[in-house]
This record gives C-alpha cells, structure tokens and sequence, in this order.
C-alpha cells in the first residue's frame, strides 16, 4: 500500500540550510532562512521572554490539558496588540490559540471551507506554504500578482479578484512585512481595499505573521483593522513566533470576526473542533510565556524596546542597501528602503543565485528571495560587492 506513495522534493530552503553549514568559507552569508538575526549574526531568546519563561517555572503548578481553544488568557492578551482598543467589537472577535501561525492559517481555510468557501485567492509569490494547505484542505486556490514591476502592490489585481468575486471565494492577505515580497499596502490602498471588501461577498483572510518588524506595532495593524471595521467576516491568522522571537515553540492565534455577537458561539464551536480534529489543542509554553509578558507592565515594555531595536535594525539594513542602489545596475536596490520586514525579491536569475554561492559564499532562496535580516555591519558591503560582481 504505501509503495503507492510517489517521492516529493525536500523543502528546498532546508536543502540550502546543510549546505551552508558545510561550507567552510569563513566569510559566508547565509540570506535564507527566514529568522531574524542581530548584527552579530545570532537569533537570541528575548530578554522578555527569558524574565517569564523564569516566572513560568517557578510559577506554574500544572500541565494539566488546556483543550482546543489553548491559552485563553494568552488569546485574548493578544487581542489588543492586534485590533486596537476596542479588541473585541463588542463581542465580535473572539479567537483560541493555535500551534503557530501555520496552524492558524490552516484553521482559517478548514473553517473556511466548512463556512462554503470553495476557492481561495492569493496573491503571487506568497508565503511558500499558503498554496498547499490551501490544497490539502481541498479547496481551489486562484492565484493573482501582488507585485507591479516598480516595486509597489499590484492593487487593480486584488481590487479586481474582490470586485468579480462571488460567494463561495474568500481571499488571503497579508497583514503587513509581505513575505516574500517585502511589498505592503499603502494606508490609503488599505481604505481602498477595505470598501471593495465591504460591497463584495468575498470573505478575507488576513494572514500577520511579522506585527511589529515594518514600520511599529500601530502601523503594522492599521491596514488589517481598516478592513475589520468595514467588513462583517472576517479570519484573521496571528502569529508570535518573529515578534516573541519564539520560533519553535509554534506561538500563534486564530481569531474570526462575525457580524453580529450572536453568530460567535457558533462559529467558536466549529473552530474548536477543527483544531481538536487536527492538533487537539495546541502546545503551551510558548503562549504561556507570551501571556506572562503581556499582563506585566515592565515585561511589556522591555519585549517592546527589544522589538524596537529589531525593526530599526531591519530599517537601517534597507536604507544601507538603498543606499548601494547606484553600485549595482540591473537589480534595482532604491525601492527596498520603502518595503517592510525580513524579506526582499532580488530579480536575480538562477546562474546569478548559484554563482551568488558558489564565487561569493551568499546563500539565498531560489526564488531570489533574500533575509535581510541576514545583513550586518561586517558583511553588508561584501554583499553588495557580491551582487555587484553577479549583476553589475
Ligand atoms: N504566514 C506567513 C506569511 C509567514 O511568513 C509565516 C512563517 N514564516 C507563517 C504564516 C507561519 O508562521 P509560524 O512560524 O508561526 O508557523
């Protein structure tokens, strides 16, 4: 029976992560793996969440089950950061925990499809992952660009796929830091955005996977709440692995916007059991330790500056390789200072990726992707001088 089974190819960015690690050139650059990184290079644990991670141990009296809404304690700390003030609108959002913001965007397309979603949109390139869980749950996915040549957000597109959309269709945004484009909405296009959504039955699904690294925790979640306040559905996919920096610990949330307070017990309930029939419930100490964090004044404030000097570092490598746009004539660099997050499409062709690696010891996705976070202070201009000697 399992013979049946046909071979598939091996995540190709964790192919890229052992052959970095065998390169033995001591000034290699490694631009692939999505974390963020200090300019020594390192992913530390916060400070923050080492301090909570202490009171979680001394603290924590068991490890009893939770069930399959998490951490509700930690879910609903959370719903401030991420929709403002009046979090909830009055008993519209609710949300539970879910195994990082993986598990949240599959929550949002297996509740999706049991709501009547049959196609979902996305626009292209995405997040690798979006596309097979799109399939895995059994729903169509419909691609369309997010991207203009100029390095803006191909907007007409996503305007177009609301406008012609029909019941039955639901739509996949990202909340902001765009990966792997970097490319964002403007506030204004957000607005723009947000009354196509609102005359239009297609249901969205905003994936914020990076709050915090673009421009501020506000800015970052202007957009995502412009279109909450406009539509009366909503999914909404939350993930605290790069903002906690908690990667493994598979942090994140999933929460829905229904019209009327009445529609939430309902559409809980069939969340909960969705999340029961895939993972049961999700796992804790991460979320724990995000909670911990949230509820304590100082914790806050520190995990808050912590993430204040990550975004003004990312900010600082996309000015530098703006900077650098004159040095290096086919791969434009002067639009990356106004794109957000740890990602940037480089136009790179596949020999210019591999003699990228092979000449100059940078490793990046085959996409053309990059991690800027990847970038310091001691290898930034041997990068450009890289890009320079590839695509000069
Ligand atoms: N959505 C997007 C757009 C992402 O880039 C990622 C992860 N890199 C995720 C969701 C999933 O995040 P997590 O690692 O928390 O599962």
């Amino acid at each position: 029976m399992l013979d049946r089974l046909q071979d598939t190819p091996p995540d190709a960015l964790l192919a890229l992560i052992a052959q970095f690690a065998a390169d033995e050139r001591e000034q290699k650059i490694d631009l692939g793996v999505g974390v963020y990184r200090t300019d020594d290079g390192d992913t530390p644990v916060f400070e923050a969440v080492k301090a909570a991670e202490q009171r979680l141990l001394d603290e924590q009296d068991s490890k009893s089950y939770l069930g399959p809404e998490g951490d509700r304690g930690f879910v609903h700390a959370l719903m401030p950061i991420i929709f403002g003030a009046d979090a909830s609108m009055g008993g519209r959002i609710d949300g539970l925990q879910t195994p990082g913001g993986t598990g949240a965007v599959r929550l949002a397309i297996a509740l999706a499809e049991r709501a009547g979603v049959t196609r979902v949109h996305v626009g292209t390139p995405s997040w690798p992952n979006h596309i097979p869980i799109i399939e895995d749950v059994g729903l169509k996915a419909v691609t369309f660009s997010h991207a203009s040549e100029d390095g803006s957000a191909d907007l007409e597109s996503l305007l177009d796929v609301i406008r012609q959309g029909k019941a039955g269709d639901a739509v996949l945004i990202h909340a902001c830091c765009h990966n792997p484009t970097g490319i964002d909405y403007t506030p204004e296009q957000w607005e723009a955005l947000a009354d196509a959504l609102a005359d239009s039955p297609v249901l969205p699904i905003i994936d914020s996977a990076y709050q915090g690294l673009g421009e501020g925790m506000e800015e970052d979640a202007g957009g995502l709440r412009s279109v909450l306040a406009k539509v009366p559905y909503a999914l909404i996919a939350y993930s605290c692995d790069k903002n906690f920096g908690l990667y493994r610990d598979r942090v994140g949330a999933f929460y829905i916007k229904v019209d009327e307070p009445a529609q939430m017990s309902a559409a809980m309930a069939n969340a909960a059991a969705l999340a029961r029939a895939n993972w049961s419930m999700p796992p804790d100490h991460g979320g724990a330790a995000v909670r911990i964090i949230l509820r304590d004044e100082e914790l806050r404030e520190q995990w808050l500056a912590e993430l204040d000097g990550m975004r003004k570092r990312l900010r600082w490598v996309r000015s530098h390789l703006a900077g650098a746009d004159k040095k290096v004539d086919s791969v434009p660099l002067a639009h990356l200072e106004e794109q957000n997050g740890l990602f940037a499409m480089l136009p790179l062709d596949k020999a210019q990726i591999v003699r990228l690696r092979e000449d100059h010891a940078v490793y990046m996705a085959g996409s053309g992707r990059i991690n800027i976070a990847g970038l310091t202070k001691g290898n930034i201009d041997t990068f450009i001088a890289a890009l320079a000697d590839v695509a000069g």
